[in-house]
């Protein structure tokens, strides 16, 4: 095995919490009567919606049309008829547009089984725009929409294709079991991108917590014969981001406000190549994905592949529910994940997980004062100062904070993790770029 590397300033090592899911299959999850889809579930401005109240829907039917150059078109997961269409909350506590879809009539896919198409002879041109019309997003929670991030100016050479199989989030074991169920289909799906990009290097970034899926990886990779190379990761938190990633394995630094392409990588998780292969193999457009439903408080915690629009509360409902209420239910990982506090959420795109946490687990919540420990910068992977940007965005001086890097903060958690005054250091990066972008609109 490779030696294993990580990235250098900060980060943590909070318990990972897997155990209670990562030897369980990926399990079909029901199929919802009723499916809320999201209009905007990708970065970038929402998609335009084409259908009326009343519409007969075919499954995998387009909703919702890709507007202006950052978007991404939105299918149907089922077949049925438009209910509604109004606004909804999505997981983050932003409001979208929602077409909402009551089951009735045949599925044309699902449940029935379909020929590979071959892709070799597709220009690359072919295959951004085939991964265009079908409407994928970076799956690693950035929902940053793939024919965007695969579009390179003529001429440009890439260096690295990387592929993000670190999952370094507690609780999910999402990518971890599609990288032992679907190796092959992954492989497939980077032969793909390879063909687009035309990368120098492919390498694999997975955490060393995850042997099993390093090995697979390798040994197919080995019979295959097959140019890629997979490079084990120490398990440390956040390992998973673009920026630690990088540094880890190709020991380069993404510049402040810069992009992988910068340092000339482009970086893809191994749920996103997933849904390419699914893409441009099968013509399936992205209408689900693999969700961890965990936590202690779940009695029956699982890997599901989910219809994008599946209430969060059918989910919890397969898992036969919880032991006792849970404090806290967070949709995505619990370091970057967004609390919510309505389980009638539906599942999106970049919905990684559902996790249930008790009051132990989330701690106590008390926040007291600044004890000027220190801890918030060692931990954080980018070199800030968190207590010094906390105190400035208190203070109203946006500017200052800006200055100090208020805008390279990724919103990782680690210096609220590590924080022993609770201070909601995270919240206060979050409130200081919205207020900071406020300003910088008035002004
Ligand atoms: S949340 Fe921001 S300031 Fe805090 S550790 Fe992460 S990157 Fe650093
Ligand atoms: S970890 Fe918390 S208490 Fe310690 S310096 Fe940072 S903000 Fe202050």
């Amino acid at each position: 095995m490779n030696e294993i590397t990580t990235f250098k300033k900060g980060g943590i090592h909070p318990p990972d919490s897997k155990i209670f899911t990562k030897n369980k299959e990926i399990r079909n999850a029901n199929i919802p009567s009723i499916a809320y889809i999201p209009m905007h579930q990708h970065m970038g401005k929402p998609a335009e919606c084409i259908v009326e109240k009343g519409d007969i829907i075919r499954e995998e039917m387009l909703l919702g049309k890709a507007t202006g150059f950052f978007s991404a078109n939105i299918h149907s997961p089922i077949p049925g008829k438009v209910v509604d269409i109004k606004e909804i909350y999505l997981p983050s506590g932003m409001k979208s547009n929602a077409v909402i879809i009551e089951l009735a009539g045949e599925f044309d896919r699902a449940g029935k089984s379909s020929s590979k198409k071959s892709w070799e002879n597709l220009s690359p041109k072919e295959l951004i725009d085939k991964i265009s019309d079908m409407g994928i997003v970076g799956l690693g929670g950035a929902t940053f929409p793939t024919h965007i991030k695969y579009t390179l100016k003529e001429g440009f050479r890439l260096e690295y294709f990387i592929i993000n199989g670190v999952e370094c989030e507690p609780y999910l074991t999402a990518d971890h079991r599609l990288m032992l169920e679907k190796t092959e289909e992954i492989l497939e799906g980077i032969q793909i991108v390879k063909k687009i990009l035309g990368p120098e290097n492919i390498i694999i970034g997975i955490e060393e917590n995850k042997p099993d899926a390093i090995d697979t990886m390798q040994r197919l990779i080995a019979d295959k014969k097959y140019d890629i190379e997979v490079v084990p990761l120490k398990t440390k938190y956040p390992q998973g981001d673009e920026k630690q990633l990088l540094q880890s394995i190709i020991n380069r630094e993404v510049p402040s406000g810069g992009l992988p392409l910068d340092i000339g990588s482009v970086v893809s998780n191994v749920g996103t190549i997933f849904a390419i292969y699914e893409a441009i193999v099968y013509e399936k457009p992205l209408i689900e994905r693999i969700v961890t439903v965990s936590g202690s408080l779940v009695k029956n915690p699982g890997n599901f592949k989910v219809k994008i629009g599946t209430k969060i509360s059918e989910l919890i409902e397969e898992c036969d529910g919880f032991h006792e209420f849970p404090a806290k239910i967070i949709a995505g990982g619990p370091m970057m994940g967004f609390a919510i506090h309505d389980v009638d959420t539906p599942v999106i795109k970049g919905m990684s997980g559902i996790i249930a946490l008790s009051k132990k687990e989330i701690g106590s919540s008390q926040d007291t004062s600044c004890i000027q420990c220190g801890r918030c910068l060692r931990a954080c992977p980018l070199g800030l100062s968190p207590t010094v940007l906390f105190k400035l965005i208190e203070h109203n001086r946006f500017e200052e904070a800006k200055e100090n890097g208020l805008f390279d903060c990724k919103e990782c958690g680690c210096c609220g993790y590590v924080c022993p005054a609770r201070l909601p250091l995270i919240q206060g990066m979050k409130l200081g770029k919205i207020m900071s972008k406020k300003l910088a609109k008035k002004e």
